[in-house]
């Protein structure tokens, strides 16, 4: 039975985070030091994960399976789990979000295993900069991912752009050039108030009304068919006549909760049924403890008919959530 909330809306697209640690320390994400990990013990195993996602395929109506993290390259027997994934009966859309450090390597098994698309996180295009926002030297490692991923012949290859001020948002039309020259369809997406050490401030956001105006200074955008939109958090834009599109992702100032069709499974098997949900299901312990398929399928129906009308960015009693984004899944 598919997962329904009671405003309507049906979850059909699955987040798995498969690690919280990562490689990076992405300013927006991370503090520079200091965050612990999951204790290894609370993490779900292949088997547990590959039981889940099968029985939200089988049974609940999911039709897309995004992996993410923290790094999801750093995740030991990625390949293994996308294969059994792919292996399930409807077989889902498998994505994958990545910061794209080892992709060089991981692209072309990782496609063979049944990866049909992916997202690689690309902010800036100067190695300065990205030490500076990313807290290491691999710029160079990304843009060799990047390429992997495109030649590999996973498709389409999207970038994932955070601009934060003064930092790297005088490069938006430098990343749409290049993106448009490598073939990859960049999307910007706002800075949301779910990094890890709460340094979000609203008056520091670049918004997407000033990326808009920043990229028609040097390209002609054209409003995508809004039919096709469907329940994409991007609104998509034809660049200097198309075909190429870039996307703005306005996640706090033109929010799209209405129509979302999301819902996450964190590395240590809690469920959420929006990035910013201050509760979670427990879908672990039960698991564990034995459970039948209709018993954890009964508590992801009710930690979906909970869902919040919306993420509640811009009320004024808004509380961050208390897991980072990057042990949430992003
Ligand atoms: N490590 C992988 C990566 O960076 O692509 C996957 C996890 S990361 C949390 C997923 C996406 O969330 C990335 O594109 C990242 O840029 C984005 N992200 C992280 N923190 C964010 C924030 N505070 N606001 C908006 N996007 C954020
Ligand atoms: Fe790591 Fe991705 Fe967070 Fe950057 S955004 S610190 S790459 S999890």
């Amino acid at each position: 039975m598919a997962l329904t909330d009671s405003y309507g809306r049906t979850a059909t697209d699955l987040r798995v985070s498969v690690t919280d640690r990562c490689n990076l320390r992405c300013a927006y994400c991370m503090p520079a030091e200091g965050l612990d990990w999951l204790p290894r013990p609370e993490l779900l195993t292949d088997d547990e994960l590959v039981r889940l996602v099968g029985l939200a395929v089988g049974r609940l109506g999911i039709t897309e399976v995004r992996f993410t993290g923290g790094e999801p390259l750093l995740r030991r027997g990625l390949t293994g789990i996308i294969e059994r994934v792919a292996a399930l009966s409807p077989r889902p859309q498998i994505s994958m979000t990545t910061n794209g450090i080892g992709l060089d390597k991981l692209a072309a098994p990782l496609h063979a295993a049944g990866l049909d698309r992916i997202n690689v996180s690309l902010d800036t295009l100067s190695p300065e900069t990205f030490v500076a926002l990313a807290r290491r030297d691999r710029l160079g490692d990304v843009l060799k991912g990047l390429v992997a991923a495109a030649e590999t012949g996973l498709a389409p290859v999207k970038v994932n752009t955070v601009l934060m001020r003064g930092v790297n948002d005088h490069e938006a039309a430098d990343l749409l050039r290049f993106c448009l020259g490598g073939g990859y369809e960049l999307r910007f997406i706002e800075q949301m108030p779910l990094d890890a050490q709460h340094g979000w401030r609203r008056a520091e956001m670049v918004t997407a009304d000033e990326i808009l105006a920043e990229l028609q200074t040097g390209f002609s955008l054209v409003p995508a068919d809004p039919a096709e939109r469907g329940s994409a958090p991007a609104e998509t834009f034809l660049v200097d006549g198309g075909p190429q599109t870039v996307g703005i992702i306005g996640s706090v100032t033109r929010p799209f909760c209405g129509a979302c069709d999301r819902v996450r499974l964190t590395a240590d098997g809690q469920l959420r049924n929006c990035l910013f949900a201050r509760t979670e299901s427990d879908l672990r312990t039960p698991l564990r403890a034995g459970a039948s398929d209709d018993e954890l399928a009964d508590r992801w129906h009710r930690c979906l008919a909970v869902k919040l009308p919306g993420h509640g960015i811009n009320d004024p009693g808004f509380l961050q959530p208390a897991r980072p984004m990057s042990a949430i899944g992003g």
